[in-house]
């Protein structure tokens, strides 16, 4: 019989949570995503020993949505099989997340944002992750043709019936947050957090969002903070094979690696070098520097990556020269390349 997978007795050695927003609950600075790399098309030992070593390296939070994979439902079904067979028994030191708002099965009830799609999303998820809850459950995005009320009483009653400890939305302007927050607590759930895009290329979530944030006391965990791996080396000379620009399933595209942007990654490359860095790393301690934001919310596809962007936390904070050196480099605050 195989033997028992047993997680690192060091994996909160050095590790770095942060509050997310004025809550109770603790995330690490930098949790994984499973939108990619963990579907049916991906090699699952591959996504197994990416999980194993992040929670290895005191990673608690794992976030998954209802769509992921490709195929939609995948992902939650492999994280699923992670769980059965190495993670189960650490489930207490888990923060596992899932979200409904995306297109999701046929007909007016598998998609947006009424109550009748979220509960029944939830259910479904908990289902092919084999969980009794979720930590936490979000509305994924804003549905303009369901009252906002509606959309937060069915997050208040997947916490309320225990099918989830906390209850968060995704991609709400500004304004909609504060609305969103303000039903939210008065029905008792406070919104914990909020998951934006957010990186050294897309700025827009400082044109007010981030206030909101600070204001309601929401926590911000920023989603593609290294641009989808535009932040990394990788694409300097070219698109290299295997890469996600090469994969069309995503909104990352050759066509997206213009000159102009290549040039802006060279020059933010040289200055991570300068500071002893990759520029993968250099773009987390960014997005970190602000208080505002609880943690960056990477991807990985493979072990090395994720080593390679958890050592960011190793680095010595930006520096006010750091920090002025990088802004030459990117798009204005609020807005995106
Ligand atoms: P990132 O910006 O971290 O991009 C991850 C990709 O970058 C990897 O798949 C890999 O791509 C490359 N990469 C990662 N680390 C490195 C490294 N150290 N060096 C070089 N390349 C690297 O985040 P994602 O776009 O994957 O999003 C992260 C998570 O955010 C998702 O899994 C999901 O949980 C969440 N999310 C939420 C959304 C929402 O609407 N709420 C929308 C999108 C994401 P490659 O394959 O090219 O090597």
């Amino acid at each position: 019989m195989a033997e028992r997978w047993a997680a690192s007795s060091g994996r909160y050695e050095g590790g770095r949570f942060r509050r997310c927003g004025r809550s109770g609950l603790m995330l690490p600075a930098i949790s994984l995503g499973l939108w990619q790399n963990f579907g049916g098309f991906d090699a699952h030992e591959t996504g197994r020993a990416v999980l194993r070593r992040a929670f290895d390296r005191g990673v608690t939070h794992f976030d998954l949505a209802n769509n992921y994979g490709p195929p939609p439902g995948s992902a939650e079904e492999n994280f699923g099989r992670v769980m059965a067979t190495d993670l189960h028994r650490y489930r207490d030191e888990l923060i596992i997340s899932t979200k409904a708002g995306y297109t999701m099965w046929p007909g007016p009830y598998g998609d947006k944002g009424s109550r009748k799609y979220l509960l029944a999303s939830l259910d479904q998820s908990l289902r092919r992750m084999g969980l009794d809850y979720v930590d936490i459950f979000y509305s994924h995005r804003p549905d303009p043709d369901t009252p906002m009320e509606e959309t937060m009483g069915a997050l208040d009653q997947a916490v309320r019936s225990g099918r989830a400890l906390y209850a968060g939305i995704s991609n709400y302007g500004p304004e909609q947050t504060r609305q969103a927050a303000r039903i939210l607590r008065e029905l008792g759930t406070p919104c914990l957090i909020h998951q934006p895009r957010y990186s050294m290329l897309d700025r827009t979530a400082e044109g007010g969002l981030l206030d909101v944030l600070g204001e309601e006391g929401i926590g911000g965990i920023v989603f593609s903070p290294l641009a989808q791996g535009m932040l990394s080396a990788k694409y300097l000379d070219g698109v290299p094979a295997g890469s996600r620009a090469t994969r069309a399933t995503t909104s990352l595209t050759p066509e997206r690696l213009t000159p102009a942007v290549v040039q802006r990654l060279r020059s933010l490359n040289d200055i991570a070098q300068a500071r002893g860095q990759s520029l993968a790393q250099m773009a987390l301690s960014w997005v970190l520097r602000d208080p505002r934001i609880t943690s960056a919310l990477i991807g990985a596809r493979n072990v090395a990556q994720l080593d390679d962007s958890l050592d960011a936390l190793n680095a010595p904070p930006l520096s006010d020269e750091d920090l002025q050196s990088i802004q030459q480099h990117l798009p204005p605050a609020g807005a995106a390349v």
